[in-house]
């Protein structure tokens, strides 16, 4: 089955293109850093994609037959923050009942969702080497949907599906065999009823909740409800190229998003298990972040050991 393995643009180096393909991963994911300065972190990838060095690694990783791609928190870049004193009407509308230009937007103002689907094609020819798979995702948050009187009706699912639906359509005006990544995460997990995806939205689902809320028992219903949501994920959005985004090599996270990072362990036991249980529901593709495994890490821990999960998605 397809594989890829997500890891910061800063951390991307010889070592980890080496590690990826000798150990048969099909893709390497750039993600640049989310929450709430992701645009800048998106801005600065931007500069880097233009920068030799960074292009001459990502060469490499092509010639060696990874697959390039490019996982993003993309709303605040797409829909830039500072429009705001001008256009109020392009951004949410929090649960209070005040325009506010801190998540997302407005997907009930036709202007705010043409902008964002001309930059997201826009964006789309700027990522070096790209595959025509693309994660152009929402804000990362729990409560970003608008509650203006327009969008009320839909639920974040469906409000997520909209955006992801136009910016599609203006990006395969320029690249036809385009497909994009709907994000089942937090509340997104709830499948969309009263929107249905265009051709060539698949499903990308991160089970987030089952990690920042395990200590939580107050949140295990959502963690329950993240996992009995998948039938119904893939039933609305097919299982062809469906694709599972997990966090087993994620030491951003156990990190706790500080570096220095922390000595990471992996889980080979769940990672094999989990493997085959997303297999059997009918993933394609399954993904791992891999953050906060870079140069600093090896230097004070060696090398990462991927091996579960390399040995786990080719079924061995
Ligand atoms: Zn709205």
């Amino acid at each position: 089955m397809r594989s890829s393995v997500l890891i910061h643009p800063g951390e991307l180096s010889p070592k980890w293109i080496d590690r990826l393909s000798s150990c048969g991963i099909s893709a390497l994911g750039i993600h640049p850093e989310g929450g709430s300065r992701a645009a800048e972190s998106l801005d600065r990838l931007l500069d880097g994609l233009r920068a030799p060095a960074f292009r001459a690694l990502l060469d490499t990783a092509a010639a060696k037959g990874l697959e390039i791609e490019y996982e993003l928190h993309a709303a605040g870049w797409l829909l830039e923050r500072g429009l705001f004193d001008a256009h109020p009407e392009y951004f949410r509308m929090n649960a209070a009942g005040e325009r506010t230009p801190d998540r997302n937007l407005c997907v009930s103002c036709p202007d705010a969702l043409q902008r964002l689907a001309t930059r997201a094609a826009g964006l789309a020819r700027q990522l070096y080497r790209s595959g025509s798979r693309f994660y152009f995702w929402m804000d990362d948050d729990r409560d970003a949907a608008c509650h203006c009187p327009a969008c009320r009706q839909y639920s974040p699912s469906e409000q997520q599906l909209l955006a992801v639906n136009a910016m599609l359509s203006e990006i395969r005006k320029g690249i036809p065999d385009a497909q994009l990544a709907y994000l089942a995460y937090f509340g997104c997990v709830e499948p969309p009823r009263r929107v249905r995806p265009a051709p060539g939205v698949f499903l990308e689902y991160a089970p987030f909740e089952k990690y920042v809320s395990a200590n939580d028992p107050g949140r295990a219903g959502l963690i329950r409800q993240e996992a009995e949501r998948i039938p119904e994920l893939l039933a609305c959005f097919g299982s062809s190229g469906a694709k599972v985004l997990e966090y087993w090599y994620d030491n951003s996270l156990f990190s706790d998003w500080k570096k220095p990072p922390r000595r990471f362990t992996p889980q080979g036991e769940v990672v094999r298990r989990e493997v085959r249980q997303y297999r059997a529901m009918g993933f394609e593709t399954i993904s791992t972040f891999g953050c906060y495994l870079g140069a600093d890490y090896e230097a004070l821990y060696g090398e990462p050991d991927l091996t579960d999960f390399a040995a786990a998605v080719a079924g061995r």
